[in-house]
């Protein structure tokens, strides 16, 4: 079975209990609650039995142990992780506005995971993998856009798959060098993992069937474009496969598309159809929105199946 990796951000993630517009006046929050993107999928990954890795730092302090443990406890390889005794773990304040959007307080670039060198740890792990998952969230910084770059290149000369979500935030976007990181990203990609107007990002195009053709053309294999609570599309060069939404209760977004994006590329990389990992993948971020805290939504491959047999009507 293929390994699965990614590099990138770990944090703890504190919510606000009401919604409103940022973090100006004194409110409740709740948390510490294990977090980032990468980590987001890569647990996902892990919940999902499939073996996987993922490359990043914290701080030897509580904000740390949160997310160690819950990686560790679902699968998740962590010898990549780095604990510098000097760090401190990142962290993410999250509040929701009235209309669903979201205001983010983010300390990333100056947490523990704020560099990610390429260690001969990291060589080590990049060695055992097959597969590389990149969040474009996690290009944040030149050292971890490094290690990204240097992992691609080792994974696909030995015949290994990328797959690529820009999960982009405004806060982040203007890392310097972000936007030549996501090119070159995309450049090596097989799977493109993009969330609604994200499809024209990277292609100037008037319509998605042109955004789609355009990428395809420039070798991505598959595309699936996440449709929140309407589900997902497929495309490939043989053309597309809808995947309708389930429905779920949402109460925290936040998580979706990266347990979706998890469990469609495990689902992938283990020959399921296109249809197939769809439905899990569509399952996924169902359950996902339907917890409050961004990993706490992570599913096993039978509450998945429980799932999508109850909403389908039929016994679990
Ligand atoms: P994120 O905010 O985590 O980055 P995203 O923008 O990448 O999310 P979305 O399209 O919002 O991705 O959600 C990913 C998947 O989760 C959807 O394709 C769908 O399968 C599922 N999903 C999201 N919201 C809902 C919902 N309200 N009801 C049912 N399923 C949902
Ligand atoms: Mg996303």
């Amino acid at each position: 079975m293929s390994k699965i990796l990614t590099i990138g951000e770990i944090l703890v993630e504190i919510i606000a209990t009401e919604r409103g517009d940022g973090f100006r006046e004194a409110i409740n929050l709740v948390g510490p609650y294990p977090s980032g993107a990468p980590a987001i999928f890569i647990d996902q990954v892990g919940k999902l039995g499939q073996p996987c890795a993922i490359v990043s730092g914290v701080g030897r302090d509580d904000f740390g142990e949160v997310n160690l443990d819950r990686l560790r406890e679902d699968g998740v390889d962590v010898s990549g992780i780095e604990i510098d005794p000097q760090g401190t773990t990142g962290s993410a304040f999250v509040r929701y506005r009235a209309d669903g959007s979201r205001a983010f307080v983010f300390n990333i670039r100056n947490s523990a995971c704020g560099t990610i060198p390429f260690t001969d740890n990291v060589a080590r792990l990049v060695n055992e993998c097959s597969h590389l998952h990149v969040m474009g969230s996690s290009l944040y910084a030149p050292s971890v856009v490094d290690s990204v770059q240097r992992a691609i290149s080792r994974i696909k000369s030995k015949g290994g798959t990328v797959s690529f979500d820009p999960n982009l935030r405004a806060e982040i976007l203007d890392s310097p060098g972000m936007r030549q990181a996501l090119h070159a990203v995309l450049a090596q990609t097989d799977v493109f993992l993009p969330s609604g107007e994200e499809l024209f990002l990277f292609a100037d195009a008037k319509s998605e069937e042109e955004a789609v053709a355009k990428l395809l053309a420039t070798g991505i294999k598959v595309i699936v474009l996440k449709r929140g609570a309407e589900g997902a599309t497929y495309f490939d060069a043989q053309g597309s496969v809808q995947g309708p939404g389930f429905a779920a209760e949402e109460i925290d977004p936040t998580g979706a598309g990266d347990s979706f994006g998890a469990t469609f590329v495990t689902f992938w990389l283990n020959g399921a159809k296109p249809s197939v990992a769809l439905d899990y993948a569509n399952a996924s971020g169902a359950r996902a929105v339907m917890k409050s805290g961004p990993m706490e939504g992570a599913s096993t491959r039978a509450e998945l199946d429980a799932f999508i047999a109850l909403q389908r009507g039929h016994q679990a």
